[in-house]
């Protein structure tokens, strides 16, 4: 792919920056050059905050809900149309396998679009009589109305899909949005400014600017006084810093933040499937998903055989180009990252790992060595304390430890500071409910991983997040209720 230019995308125009910075985006996969961001200063961060409060008091804020819903369904059939395009920018940025990105982040993020504008036309109002002393009585109604200008912020590793997440839900209740991607995929999200541009619409509604976190965009935005709500997805530590941003004029928060997710496997589980569901909770996306799993407790009559299946799994990800179809894994998103996954895998010998597979870098092609590869790996034998069965790595490895009771399981899942996901393998339907109430998580898989309603109420517990999003769930965060009484 011809590297090119990612701008800022204001007012329905593609700008540079107004201070003349820009940043290389580099390939995960090879290291090559595939494109140059332009960063926005804080001028271009008020420009297009104005942009966004001018929408609402333009075209955008009296437009009727069916005529608005109409738009995002445009919004969805014009990203399938040019599904290509953003499949080929996502990859470039990302390195991930065309399979996954064909079939997860590019249908996703056009399904946001579609789901939200449904949600929104089939919401209804509350409702409540009241008796009055003069006997005549008086109705009480709420209507949705917008929050206004939304600050988004996304992460790197869906960034098509989390980004769409948000954006077609705050648009569906007639917001206008801000958005700052993550500075390793800048990609999508510009793409998206075409398709609004091609559908009609209005100005102001949909902005994009570039650039980092602290001291640049990022912050800009979540520090700006002009944006009324800021939704995030990220790390934990970067939410912090959000909330406190938006402390200053008492702003509402939605975070969805990291995870240490626990998979729990039961002896009287369909092994086979079990396997299968836990490989890709820790393999999927080169293990860069918030809701994978890095801990896992298998039942100890079991545990052997476990553990040999998943390696065998494991084994098998033949990392490689994202175009080659034999591809199973992906690189990291960057090299810096991956820096960071190794120094987790150094820090789990040190700690007394047995390393069952993986642990390193794998041999790869003379033209992709410069990419940002590692090996799955899969660990025993840790302490419970140890630094990898805490930390949140997001890499594709595990822990796997072996358990005896159902007390025992639950009590070492639930022991980490966030609450984000959990997968469990069973046969044993009361158990399985059972667990689902004990486990102190936002959602809980038996039996599968990563099958998303996208009706359902999606969010952590903990230091996982605040808040829920999805379907009506979501309808919460981006409008505001307002009772009218009316006096009959
Ligand atoms: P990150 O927190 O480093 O960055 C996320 C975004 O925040 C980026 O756009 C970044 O530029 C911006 N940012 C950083 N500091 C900022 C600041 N001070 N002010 C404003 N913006 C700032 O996260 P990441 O590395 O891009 O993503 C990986 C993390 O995201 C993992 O922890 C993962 O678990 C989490 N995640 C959570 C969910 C979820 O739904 N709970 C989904 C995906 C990823």
């Amino acid at each position: 792919m011809a590297a090119t230019e990612f701008l800022n995308f204001i007012d329905n125009h593609y700008l540079r920056s107004s201070e003349g910075k820009s940043f290389e985006k580099r390939s995960p996969v090879d290291g090559g050059l595939v494109g140059r961001v332009w960063e926005a200063s804080q001028h271009d961060v008020d420009s297009a905050v104005k942009a966004a409060r001018a929408a609402l008091n333009g075209p955008w804020g009296s437009m009727a809900l069916t005529e608005r819903t109409t738009l995002l369904y445009e919004v969805a059939d014009e990203i399938n149309r040019r599904f290509d395009d953003f499949l080929d920018a996502e990859i470039a940025d990302t390195g991930k396998p065309r399979s996954i990105a064909s079939h997860v982040d590019i249908p996703r993020g056009a399904a946001n679009f579609k789901t939200f504008a449904d949600v929104v036309k089939n919401v209804s109002s509350e409702f409540f009589e009241m008796a009055t002393p003069d006997g005549r009585g008086a109705i009480n109604y709420a209507v949705r109305v917008p929050k206004g200008v939304i600050g988004v912020i996304c992460p790197w590793n869906l960034p098509l899909l989390l980004m769409t997440w948000k954006v077609a839900p705050a648009l569906a209740c007639g917001n206008s949005v801000v958005v700052k991607p993550s500075e390793e995929t800048p990609a999508t999200a510009t793409l998206l400014g075409e398709v609004m541009l091609k559908v009609g619409v209005p100005a102001g509604v949909y902005n994009v600017v570039h650039g980092f976190g602290p001291d640049s965009a990022g912050e800009f935005l979540t520090r700006h006084p002009g944006v009324d709500a800021i939704t995030f997805t990220g790390e934990t530590r970067t939410g912090t810093a959000i909330m406190k941003a938006a402390a200053d004029g008492i702003r509402g928060v939605s975070l969805e933040l990291g995870g240490k997710n626990a998979g729990i496997v039961f002896s009287d589980a369909d092994f086979d499937a079990a396997v299968d569901g836990i490989a890709r909770a820790v393999f999927l996306n080169t293990g860069q998903v918030c809701l994978g799993t890095e801990r896992l407790y298998v039942e100890r009559s079991i545990f052997e055989r476990f553990v040999v299946a998943l390696k065998e799994r494991a084994e098998s990800l033949t990392p490689g180009h994202p175009n080659e179809p034999d591809t199973g894994l992906g690189p990291l998103i960057s090299l810096e990252h991956r820096d960071k996954v190794l120094s987790y895998y150094r820090r789990a010998v040190e700690e007394g790992a047995n390393v069952v597979t993986g642990g390193g870098v794998p041999v790869m092609p003379d033209t992709l060595t410069a990419g940002a590869w590692v090996q799955p790996t899969i660990w025993t034998g840790l302490a419970d304390d140890a630094t990898v069965v805490r930390d949140e790595i997001f890499g594709p490895c595990c822990h796997i430890r072996p358990f005896d009771s159902e007390d025992e399981v639950v009590r070492l899942a639930n022991d980490t500071p966030y609450g984000l996901a959990a997968t469990v393998w069973t046969q044993d339907i009361a158990r399985a409910h059972r667990l689902a109430r004990k486990l102190d998580v936002g959602i809980c898989w038996i039996n599968a991983w990563f099958l998303r309603d996208l009706r359902t109420p999606f969010g952590g517990s903990k230091q996982s997040g605040i808040g829920r999003e999805g379907g009506v769930h979501s309808l919460e965060f981006y409008t505001e209720l307002r009772n009218v009484c009316v006096k009959l």
